[in-house]
């Protein structure tokens, strides 16, 4: 593992003045992208996050509970509150050096070839065909050392809803992952003690560094600084407060400014520096993959922390517009999320070791929408879900239901909250139209499309190369330009578009 330098903004005293030619803000999937592609190509490069910097290893040897308060935004807890029929979601992302690539379970899809059908046959976006992206993908997926993960490394839990599949008459398909000697230990999301997951923070970033790129960490972007419609820097605090809080002045001086702070943050800043563009675009088309979870009880030990954490996935029912991934929970947090309180939550806190889990996501339509927050910095997150998305979530509870009675298990435990576990016939005359959107367990770990590209200003707030519409060196590169839902895990997505985006600024000059 090559080691990284991070400048950690919160041992800076004082205020922080910088100078630099491509200024990149937010260190996650895509900016380490952008930074290693310009360093690399001799470009004074100086990157931005407002995250704390841990070394994998560090993180590796954290419990849950430590991942959650300094590597995840808002302890976990970020929600997009629902409008209307929609459940709340728990949308998490990351908030430390390498963003959310630190916190996945590793699972590498491409962008599926009928969604670039769709990007080229409704939206115009003729260039991304699988050929073109090909070279893009090589360079992301050696970088990330991408593999398939042999069936030997399935958990037990993943095993049983494989042979559940099976006998309901479809497969689950081998998962490929970025890991480099994945030693199946099962807890991805909360640091990798061998730091064998190959996010960008011991992959991308260290390649920039060690090419001239100066990483900052604990440095909050609060707006860009323009100059008529040319980017020129940015402006912020330290957080070098107490507790971490903003303390010092932050002015950086750039010759061009990409903008990689996820899909919920970027629309903030291109907000507060007035750049919303003629579209009004700018935070609007959120996609999220609203995503369930259902847990079976069997008879025999599953052990299901044994494995890799993501090693298969279902995509039969695509064209339903759904997709199913194996995942794992540690079991001090899944034993917190079974029903019950009291002595009756430590009964079947007790059967964790018997416990299967997967999960699935639906290729969602987007009603999502970031907004300014009038009473803090973190924005606020609405999402109205689509009539069609929102009845297809009892068609999910019941695919995986079915599956997991069919591989033998005794009880599963439907995304209802409160709901205690259901017996096979109590399932298959389980109301779930009924249930109403409240009381839907959901998450995302994707939201996508805040800062959509487009062919015209009129529609999208990015051109093809990720340049804000009617500006100049101002740029976009995270996930908040997915111009649709994936119906996939978007890591590997974001960061060929985020090559794609950079291989073109290496080619642009610089404005003098
Ligand atoms: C728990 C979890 C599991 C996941 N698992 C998978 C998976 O297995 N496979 C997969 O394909 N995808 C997965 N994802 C999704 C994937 O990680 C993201 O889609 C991807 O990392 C997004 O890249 P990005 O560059 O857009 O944003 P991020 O990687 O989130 O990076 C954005 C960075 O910008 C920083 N930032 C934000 N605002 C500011 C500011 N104002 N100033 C300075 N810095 C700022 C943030 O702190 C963050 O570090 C997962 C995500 C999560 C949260
Ligand atoms: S399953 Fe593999 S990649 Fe995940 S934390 Fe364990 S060793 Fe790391």
């Amino acid at each position: 593992m090559s080691g990284l330098t991070v400048h950690a903004g919160h041992n800076h005293r004082g205020d922080l003045d910088l100078e630099t030619d491509v200024l990149v803000v937010g260190s996650g999937a895509s900016g380490a992208v952008v930074a290693r592609t310009m360093a690399e190509a001799g470009f004074r490069v100086l990157v931005l996050e407002e995250g704390p910097y841990i070394p994998a290893l560090t993180h590796g040897a954290f419990r849950p509970s430590e991942s959650l308060r300094y590597a995840w935004r808002g302890g976990g807890m970020t929600v997009a509150f629902g409008l209307g029929d929609t459940p709340a979601i728990n949308v998490t992302m990351g908030r430390v050096v390498g963003g959310s690539s630190v916190l996945t379970g590793g699972v590498c899809f491409r962008i599926p070839g009928h969604i670039l059908h769709t990007w080229r046959k409704e939206r115009g976006l003729t260039e991304f065909t699988e050929e073109r992206l090909e070279p893009y993908y090589a360079e992301v997926e050696k970088n990330l050392h991408v593999e398939e993960v042999p069936a030997s490394m399935r958990s037990r839990s993943t095993q049983l809803f494989c042979e559940g599949c099976s006998k309901s008459g479809f497969e689950a398909k081998p998962m490929r992952r970025n890991t480099d000697g994945c030693n199946g230990c099962g807890r991805c999301n909360f640091g990798c003690p061998e730091a064998a997951k190959m996010s960008v923070d011991i992959s991308y970033l260290p390649q920039a560094a060690a090419h001239g790129a100066e990483i900052w960490s604990d440095c909050l972007v609060e707006r860009v600084t323009m100059r008529g419609d040319r980017a020129v820097g940015v402006e912020g605090r330290v957080l070098n407060g107490p507790a971490g809080k903003p303390g010092g002045k932050l002015v950086v001086r750039a010759r061009r400014v990409v903008l990689a702070a996820g899909a919920a943050h970027t629309p903030l800043l291109l907000h507060r520096s007035f750049v919303s563009g003629v579209s009004g675009q700018v935070g609007k088309n959120v996609t999220v993959h609203p995503s369930f979870r259902v847990i079976a009880r069997f008879k025999e030990s599953v052990q299901g922390w044994k494995g890799s954490l993501q090693s298969a996935y279902v995509d039969a029912f695509e064209a339903e517009k759904l997709t199913f991934t194996s995942l794992f929970i540690p079991t001090s947090v899944l034993a917190a999320t079974m029903p019950g309180v009291g002595p009756a939550h430590t009964e079947k806190a007790r059967d964790v070791s018997r416990l299967a889990i997967f999960g699935g996501l639906i290729h969602d339509e987007g009603g999502g929408r970031i907004w300014q927050n009038p009473f803090g910095r973190e924005p606020i997150l609405t999402y109205r879900m689509d009539k069609r998305d929102r009845a297809s979530i009892p068609r999910l509870i019941r695919i995986m239901g079915k599956a997991f009675f069919a591989a033998g298990a005794e009880e599963i435990f439907m995304p209802i909250l409160g709901a205690e576990g259901v017996t096979k016939d109590a399932f298959e005359s389980f109301p779930l139209e009924d249930v109403k959107a409240p009381f839907i367990e959901c998450s995302s770990q994707h939201p996508l499309g805040s800062c959509r590209m487009g062919k015209t200003r009129e529609h999208s707030v990015v051109d093809t190369f990720g340049k804000v519409w009617d500006t100049r060196e101002l740029y976009v590169a995270d996930g908040g330009i997915v111009p649709t839902s994936l119906g996939v895990n978007p890591q590997i997505s974001i960061m060929t578009l985020a090559t794609h985006v950079a291989h073109n600024l290496r080619e642009t000059k610089l404005l003098g």
